[in-house]
């Protein structure tokens, strides 16, 4: 099938949320599109474009992935990621991993360099280590003493005593995702994020799973996800949204029926950029915010949020 030919595509996003974004995140927001479309550009793969943009806002600390990612219950930063090549459907991800500052690098890492999809914990971080990836800062990487008494029988009146209150640290940190469709027509996507408020210790949300927090096929489109990860999973949302434009919705529609109906079925905030073969797109949400930006030829756009998906 010949595809139609466009200039090459890159959407970004940097987390769902009730709060607009600082000037210095939508600034780092356009330096990940700059960085992603010069690639492009030069012809560089749909895959190479997502992780280089997803790393710029790794390494910012503006967000809650890499350098800014959120701490669990215990303290450290656990921290989840995940590619995928629409090309081949190839994948790689990590969850759990600690002190690692680029682990989308370490999920490509993953795809390429070992048998596997999904590592875990101190695994992942050793194959990073034996691929020289950076190490977060040391002191970002240490343990903050635990905040909470998590002692077994003790969590569980503790998260109903914290459940609505307002998490001061990264409160205002949102994770991190890029799709893209490059000069070729391949598409891909990653996602990269510190977690959620209130986690404890272990807790994986859906940014590492393949087919809830990211999706990639070139028959169909991308799609890299944001909000809370429990109801993201359950939905099965970026394999549902891929899914709907295979079978000939746009973007938009197969974005806003599947945030809908996982709000009616499950509950839960959530956001999407989703790309479609043919290079149509669209950046939902169901909160008030959700930073990000697009570049697609002349159509270039970076702001604090975009279509707001609302039930009728
Ligand atoms: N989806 C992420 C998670 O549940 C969090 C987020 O996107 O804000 O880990």
């Amino acid at each position: 099938m010949k595809k139609r030919t466009r200039p090459p595509i890159l959407l970004i996003h940097g987390g769902c949320g009730s709060t607009p974004p600082t000037a210095s995140q939508l600034k780092t927001i356009e330096a990940a599109l700059d960085r992603g479309e010069t690639l492009l550009q030069k012809g560089t793969s749909a895959l190479d474009a997502v992780e280089a943009a997803v790393v710029v806002l790794e390494k910012s600390g503006r967000f809650n992935a890499g350098k800014g990612s959120k701490r669990q219950m215990d303290g450290i930063a656990r921290m989840d990621a995940s590619v995928m090549n629409g090309r081949d459907l190839s994948a790689g991800a990590v969850a759990a991993m600690e002190g690692i500052l680029t682990p989308v690098r370490a999920a490509r890492l993953v795809m390429e360099r070992t048998p596997h999809l999904l590592l875990v914990g101190q695994s992942a971080e050793r194959l990073s280590r034996l691929f020289h990836l950076p190490p977060l800062p040391p002191s970002l990487a240490a343990p903050k003493p635990p905040p909470h008494d998590l002692s077994f029988g003790k969590w569980e009146p503790l998260f109903r005593k914290l459940q609505g209150k307002r998490d001061d640290e990264a409160a205002e940190l949102g994770t991190v995702g890029a799709v893209a469709r490059d000069k070729e027509g391949n598409v891909a996507a990653a996602t990269s994020t510190g977690g959620i408020r209130m986690m404890l210790p272990g807790r994986v949300g859906d940014s590492p799973l393949i087919g809830a927090g990211t999706y990639a096929d070139n028959l169909a489109g991308a799609v890299s996800m944001t909000g809370l990860g429990e109801a993201i999973i359950r939905a099965g949302l970026a394999k549902e949204i891929t899914l709907a434009m295979e079978g000939g919705d746009s973007p938009e529609a197969a974005g806003s029926s599947a945030l809908i109906r996982m709000r009616r079925r499950i509950g839960g905030e959530a956001g999407a950029i989703i790309l479609s073969a043919e290079g149509d797109f669209a950046l939902l949400h169901t909160t008030d915010s959700m930073p990000g930006g697009y570049r697609a030829g002349r159509r270039r756009k970076t702001a604090g949020r975009f279509q707001k998906v609302m039930e009728d």
